[in-house]
């Protein structure tokens, strides 16, 4: 990559930053469509919370592209925002900003990122389908809201707050006509909605680095049914793992990663994203290839 005067610059902000793999794999699908565009990571301290501000101003000032936006800053970031796209905004978070001739647009790419990658990744699609949810922050709630869209018969929100859980369902009931219900993650009621799942999907944050797996029985789960962790490091989960040895189907974290950012890419270009030399990407910067 060469750095010129005419060179577009996005980034990331995010706190903690350093352990990002998306400079890794945008760069390289600048690199693949001959893109004068750069990557780059700012770390956007927590505190103090001006920062934030501060750092979005700078879109502006530098005319940077975009960014994407990371913990802990995905929803405190809408309200500094010209814009937000109305599927960001019922995610109540962004992790793309887009830069307009200096107005800058919000937009959630991580539950239609999650939906892409399961339908081009695995082939599975969500209409009509019974899903099981394991958690209710933020990445939950971007991919139930993705979900619901697409009309499955029901989902599933078990969460180890159980009051989370419920206040997710409440929020999105009245807009969709799909059974809704919150269960605790621990709750052994869980056996009879795994029963007939066939989707059943990790987004809590167990598993990450290496640190157990939901306590869920998965033996209940029918057949053919698929086993997702949006956790991707490591690549291969504990939850994932326990699926395999029964025999199940899965679908692996980074996936969701890719796709989520191969759609932030089209934002930030208008050009269909180079999807496996950004997987290839992000293998690398895990040291997985
Ligand atoms: P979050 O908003 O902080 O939510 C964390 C969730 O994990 C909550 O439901 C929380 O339950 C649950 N949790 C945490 N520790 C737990 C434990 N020890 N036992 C049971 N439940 C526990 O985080 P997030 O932004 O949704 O991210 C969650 C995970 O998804 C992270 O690992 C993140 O890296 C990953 N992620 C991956 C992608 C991707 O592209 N693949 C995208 C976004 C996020 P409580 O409500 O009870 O605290």
């Amino acid at each position: 990559m060469e750095i010129s005067g005419k060179t577009k610059l996005v980034g990331i902000f995010g706190d903690p930053v350093d352990h990002t793999i998306s400079p890794a794999m945008h760069n390289a699908a600048f690199e693949a469509l001959g893109l004068d565009m750069a990557y780059v990571p700012f770390h956007v301290r927590k505190s103090p919370a001006t920062d934030l501000k501060t750092a979005v101003n700078a879109i502006r000032a530098l005319n940077l592209c975009g960014v994407n936006v990371t913990i802990p800053h995905k929803e405190k970031v809408l309200k500094y925002l010209d814009e937000v796209d109305p599927d960001a905004k019922a995610a109540g978070a962004v992790n793309t900003i887009v830069n307009r001739n200096g107005k800058l647009v919000g937009y959630n790419t991580d539950g239609p990122g999650y939906l892409l990658s399961l339908k081009e990744d695995i082939g599975f699609t969500v209409r009509g389908k019974r899903i099981v949810i394991l958690g209710a922050g933020g990445a939950a709630r971007a991919i139930l809201r993705s979900a619901l869209e697409k009309r499955p018969a029901s989902i599933v929100v078990a969460n180890r707050t159980l009051k989370r859980a419920e206040d997710l369902i409440r929020e999105f009931e009245a807009s969709y006509p799909v059974v809704m219900k919150a269960v605790g993650l621990l709750d052994s009621a869980i056996a009879q909605d795994l029963n007939n799942a066939s989707l059943v999907v990790n987004t809590t944050s167990i598993g990450m680095k290496g640190t157990g797996a939901p306590d869920v029985p998965l033996e209940a789960l029918p057949r053919g049914s698929i086993v997702s962790d949006i956790v991707y490091v490591p690549l291969e989960t504990a939850f994932l793992n326990a699926a395999k040895a029964r025999g199940l189907r899965v679908h692996y974290g980074l996936s969701m990663l890719v796709r989520q950012g191969a759609l932030t890419f089209e934002l930030w270009t208008g050009k269909k994203a180079p999807v496996e030399v950004m997987q290839r990407a992000a293998l690398a910067a895990l040291n997985l290839k």
